[in-house]
């Protein structure tokens, strides 16, 4: 016989393990999207990760590996379920990044972008919208794309570093909104991923 559902009053088998608790398959969706709401919404949080971060990175991958198992299981869900369960996981594994990349910190830095472009070479200062120890957010009047290398200069302090572009987004303003990755390894903002909030305090809290 198979094992009941945890969930008070509740009569389903339970198919997956969430708090330690054997659930059906509705009380581990609902169950899920209570835990990843209350993750994104504290992610931002300068002191999260190093507070939380090993228990909320233990949940996701659990979900994860939960949600795997849901959708390999003999009792296959209904399409409904499935793309809850699909959301699910991709939401999870999005939070699982951000997790692994380290807190980001919001912070106003002065730097200038410079494009070694063969065709038309470019450059442009501007600010830090959000920082992490892997790269940083910024606006830029010029047109990028995902995969562009950039040299990028401190203008407070003239330190000087690579970084590729990870993502674009059109801003309404008609700026490009734009993330980059450190193509080396080292510390650019001189910010150890724990120490982060103390020395970049937030300007818009
Ligand atoms: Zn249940």
């Amino acid at each position: 016989m198979s094992l009941k559902c945890a969930a008070e009053g509740c009569v389903e088998a339970a198919v997956a393990s969430l708090d330690e608790r054997q659930v059906c398959r509705t009380h581990f969706v609902a169950g899920a999207y209570r835990h990843l709401e209350s993750v994104a919404a504290q992610i931002q949080e300068p002191n999260f990760c190093s507070q939380h971060g090993e228990l909320a990175t233990r949940f996701l991958e659990q979900c994860m590996r939960e949600v795997t198992n849901i959708a390999c299981a003999a009792e296959l869900p209904n399409n409904l379920e499935r793309a809850r369960l699909l959301d699910i996981l991709l939401w999870a594994s999005e939070l699982y990044g951000r997790l692994r990349r380290g807190p980001r910190v919001r912070a106003s830095i002065p730097i200038l972008i410079r494009s070694e472009d063969e065709q038309k070479p470019w450059e442009e200062k501007t600010e830090t919208v959000l920082l992490s120890v892997h790269g940083f957010r910024f606006l830029c009047r010029h047109e990028l794309h995902s995969g562009d290398i950039l040299t990028c200069v401190r203008l407070d302090n003239g330190r000087r570093a690579d970084a590729r572009v990870a993502w674009t987004r059109c801003r309404d303003s008609g700026e490009t909104e734009a993330g980059v990755e450190f193509v080396t390894d080292e510390d650019f903002w001189g910010m150890e991923a724990s120490v982060a909030a103390s020395v970049f305090p937030s300007r818009d809290r």
